[in-house]
């Protein structure tokens, strides 16, 4: 089933999953393939490929890029025969929906923010501004910005 992806895609191997949009190739972990999570990770990224996502500037494009690419993981999984596994799918989205949802909050009054630019909020409720993290796989760190 991997033989037909692989035609169609650049896939190379790699230490996690992902898809890097600038040069359209997906990156994939060996040996996790032969598990189902790692089947569906590699569906996911063929998803974001496929339906040509790419750089976000705010989180919620990312949210919805997110759910989008597994809704059509979900429908790529049959004709690879690739069983899909929905608590996985679901565990994937809340953990997103977490990371979203904590880069939003005001570390000063726990309010949420407006999202500013790709790293910068600011407090609805008390005009606070933070920065967070790049990173999707680490914690979220907010650093407050002094006005
Ligand atoms: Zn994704
Ligand atoms: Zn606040």
């Amino acid at each position: 089933m991997y033989e037909d992806i692989f035609k169609d895609y650049v896939c190379v191997p790699g230490k996690r999953f992902a898809y890097n949009s600038t040069t359209e190739t997906i990156t994939y972990v060996p040996k996790e393939l032969s598990h189902s999570k790692g089947a569906m990770a590699l569906l996911h990224e063929i998803a974001h490929a496929k339906l040509g996502h790419k750089k976000y500037r705010y989180d919620l494009e990312l949210l919805k890029m997110e759910q989008d690419a597994w809704d059509q993981a979900k429908k790529d999984a049959k004709n690879y025969k690739i069983l899909i596994n929905e608590e996985h799918i679901e565990e994937c989205l809340h953990t997103y929906r977490k990371w979203v949802a904590k880069r939003a909050t005001c570390p000063k009054c726990e309010t949420f923010g407006l999202q500013q630019n790709n790293t910068l909020f600011k407090c609805i409720n008390c005009e606070a501004e933070w920065k967070v993290n790049q990173r999707k796989d680490r914690r979220v760190m907010r650093r407050l910005i002094s006005s």
